[in-house]
């Protein structure tokens, strides 16, 4: 079984980043999830209409730790009055229903992605059937692509239905909490759908799950017929990392992990890191010849390529070696019905 080696106990702001936080009215409450990922942020807005921004999961005592954080600032669950979302990844939504149940919260999200949290449940399976395609067409095994198929779903044991009221248009200025102008940037990479929440009085930048500290592997490629692929892919992840290196940000918080800054030196070092990774993948097929990106993919990370990262390790080589051929760098091809990867 699976045990996180970092704990939300380990995750607990220091005394200096709550009081950074705190100049913005802003509390970082870092919640298990269970999951390889590790404890997920949820932050609160504080204000006349207290606001969370993502509600991590409906798993062990999350209620109940969630209730116990906001003691210190005089609230309770009944209090939260609006729920804000970055993204719909279960690990940041999942106790949403839960919260509603309590306190009646408005929630808010990107106009763009809104479906995806009103119709959850029902994306589960088509999700997993076009990873599934996916795969293969990449060349995944058949134990793989069996075990993709196979894996259950567990939505509807750490998370309850909601709708969303609110939906945002990018770059356009809401009032959060009943106190602060928030803007929402469309930050797409990680998800089409990805939002990062922008504080321009207090210079507080929420990330959500576009920019964390450490960036391994970040993009999961959606292939289903509802997703567009405009908003997908190496070159859209980059355009959202340059948009974040943009905004002035003095302090960001993460999706996952403690508050930073400096979030420039974060950005320059993943966008390096990426166009190192295409010169290694170039350089790998002028040393061993065509390959699929399953190939590539064992080449290059074998020891993590478990099941829990198959979804990010392909996804992420799939979105460098489509990103080498949509520049000419690479050819493509197909041998018997799986996509092939050689130099010019
Ligand atoms: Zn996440």
């Amino acid at each position: 079984m699976f045990r996180p080696t970092v704990t939300a106990q380990d995750l607990q702001p220091s005394p200096e980043e709550q009081e950074r936080l705190a100049q913005g009215g802003l509390v970082r409450i870092p919640m298990e999830t269970g999951l390889n990922v590790g404890p997920v942020n949820i932050t609160l807005v504080l204000g006349p209409k207290p606001a969370l921004i993502d509600t991590a999961l409906h798993c062990s005592n999350n209620l109940e730790q969630l209730e116990e954080a906001l003691k210190p600032y005089n609230l309770s669950l009944e209090s939260i009055e609006e729920i804000w979302l970055t993204h719909p990844h279960i690990d940041h939504f999942g106790l949403t229903g839960a919260i509603i149940e309590r306190s009646g919260a408005q929630t808010y999200s990107l106009a763009l992605g809104a479906y995806r949290f009103d119709d959850y449940l029902s994306f589960w399976h088509t999700d997993r059937q076009a990873f599934h395609d996916h795969v293969q067409q990449h060349g995944g095994p058949p134990d793989i692509l069996g075990g993709i198929l196979s894996a259950a779903s567990t939505y509807h044991k750490v998370s309850s239905p909601f709708t969303i009221d609110h939906k945002l248009e990018p770059n356009q200025p809401v009032q959060i909490a009943g106190r602060y102008e928030v803007i929402p940037l469309h930050t797409p990479g990680h998800t089409p759908w990805c939002t990062s929440f922008w504080f321009p009085e207090t210079k507080m930048l929420v990330a959500g799950d576009a920019l964390r500290q450490k960036m391994r592997f970040n993009m999961i490629l959606y292939t289903a017929e509802d997703v567009s692929q405009e908003h997908q892919g190496l070159a859209c992840f980059q355009d959202s990392l340059r948009l974040l290196e943009e905004t002035p940000a003095e302090w960001v918080i993460p999706g996952h992990g403690v508050s930073f800054s400096n979030h420039q030196k974060t950005i320059r070092h993943a966008l390096k890191r990426q166009s190192k990774r295409c010169d290694l993948m170039e350089n790998t097929l002028e040393d061993s010849g065509p390959m699929s990106a399953y190939e590539m993919a064992i080449h290059m990370y074998n020891k993590s390529i478990t099941e829990d990262a198959l979804l990010l390790v392909m996804s992420d080589t799939i979105a460098l070696l489509e990103w080498l051929h949509h520049n000419e760098r690479i050819e493509r091809f197909t041998n018997e019905e799986v996509f092939h990867y050689k130099l010019p």
